[in-house]
């Protein structure tokens, strides 16, 4: 795509904590997708998930940072956390995209809010604002019909074929499908082992996550 100078992903979540599940997305798409930056937003509160309580967000950015402090092009964004409101996320990209100029943004979910999208605020236009990734996730189904037909005629599935960066630049805006990550992790189930006094989460978190959950005591 020409004028385009960068590609930036950004990916939201609750982070609590993270895991290797979200870390090997930032590595293999900014590895496949051949990305400038990789920015993890942790959210203030998921605005969706307004039920679950979840650990400060202090903590929370404080694990992600430790666990990207190697690698110059993943980085933590505090932009979620800065704001009076909790902005829903297509203000979240609105704002990203009057900010950065000559910067192909991608926005970057999972399978599981692939199947909630239509029950994000603004959801349609989420979708049709930036380029979107969604990363299968092992268990969960990939569907399509939820969402509309004008959505369905953007969608570029790479699990056949793989990703090469010379397709995804020929691309318009689209919603890219991947599978090059296969990471059965989730936060649900490092949190309910720690809970349990089980020891088995310590393989699902980076260590320097997992020392930080040990000295500040969390998920007890
Ligand atoms: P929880 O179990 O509390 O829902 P989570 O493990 O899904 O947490 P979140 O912080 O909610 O973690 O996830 C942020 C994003 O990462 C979501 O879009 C989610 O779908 C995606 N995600 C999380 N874990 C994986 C995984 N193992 N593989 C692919 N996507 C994932």
């Amino acid at each position: 795509m020409s004028g385009i100078a960068k590609k930036i992903a950004f990916f939201g979540g609750s982070f609590d904590p993270p895991h290797n599940g979200h870390l090997a997305i930032a590595h293999v798409l900014t590895a496949e997708f051949g990305l400038d930056e990789f920015v993890f937003i942790p959210a203030f509160h998921a605005p969706h998930k307004r039920d679950k309580k979840p650990t400060s967000a202090f903590h929370r950015f404080a694990m992600l940072a430790l666990a990207t402090i190697d690698e110059p092009r993943i980085v933590v964004s505090k932009m979620e956390l800065d704001v009076p409101e909790r902005p829903y996320t297509f203000e979240t990209l609105g704002r990203l995209i009057s900010e950065l100029t000559e910067t192909r943004i991608f926005f970057v979910i999972g399978a599981d809010s692939w199947t909630d999208i239509t029950t994000w605020r603004e959801w349609e236009t989420v979708l049709t604002m930036v380029d979107i990734i969604v990363v299968t996730r092992p268990d969960y189904n990939i569907g399509f019909e939820h969402v509309t037909d004008a959505i369905r005629d953007r969608i570029v599935d790479l699990r056949a074929d793989g990703i090469n960066p010379d397709t995804i630049d020929e691309t318009g805006t689209s919603i890219f499908i991947t599978d090059e990550v296969q990471v059965d992790v989730s936060a649900t189930e490092i949190r309910r082992s720690l809970r349990d006094g089980r020891m088995d989460w310590r393989a699902g978190v980076p260590d320097e996550v997992a020392k930080y959950i040990e000295k500040y005591e969390l998920y007890k």
